[in-house]
């Protein structure tokens, strides 16, 4: 069996802990519970009949260089840069963020996510798409559930 270890990285509130649990779980809490270190759960999926198990980290913290210790990524086949479609503050060092993941991290696959779609219509996420500083992969809610599942078996197919 082939096993991936992915990472979810962001800023604090965007939706990590809550995309992990509705794809692992298949459920959503409205509480915040801050996380504390980092949290490792496993999920396996079929990619064209071949299971592939995803050790998913969801780590506490920005990864905005050295805040998080950077043997958290070693190792990770896939990142997920999460971050809130409603709060700017979240995706202002993407550039940054993103360019620093690529320096310690050049040959794993990063996607990058807007989560809480559920909080915008279609006229803000185009209105804020065409002002972003770079291209995201996917839009998701971890409220509704809406693309949670696509963006880890796309992920997860990219990876091997
Ligand atoms: P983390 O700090 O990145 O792990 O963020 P959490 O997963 O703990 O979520 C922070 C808060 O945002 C919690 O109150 C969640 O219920 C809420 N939240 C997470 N995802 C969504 C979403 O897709 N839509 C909405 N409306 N709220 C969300
Ligand atoms: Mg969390």
């Amino acid at each position: 069996m082939i096993s991936k270890k992915i990472i979810l990285t962001g800023s604090f509130g965007v939706g990590k802990t809550s995309l992990f649990n509705r794809f692992i779980e298949n459920k959503f809490d409205e509480k915040y519970m801050t996380t504390i270190g980092v949290k490792v759960n496993k999920k396996s999926v079929f990619i064209e009949g071949n299971e592939v198990a995803l050790l998913l980290w969801d780590i506490a913290g920005e990864i905005s260089q050295d805040k998080v210790p950077t043997s958290y990524f070693l190792g990770a086949a896939g990142v997920v840069y999460v971050f809130d479609l409603s709060r700017p503050l979240t995706f202002q060092n993407i550039v940054s963020d993103l360019t620093y993941l690529k320096s310690i991290l050049p040959y794993s696959v990063v996607r990058v996510v807007g989560n809480k779609k559920d909080l915008l219509t279609e006229d803000q996420i185009s209105r804020l798409e065409t002002e972003f500083p770079i291209k995201w992969h996917a839009l998701t809610s971890a409220k509704t559930g809406e693309n949670v599942e696509d963006l880890f078996l796309n992920l997860a197919t990219e990876m091997i």
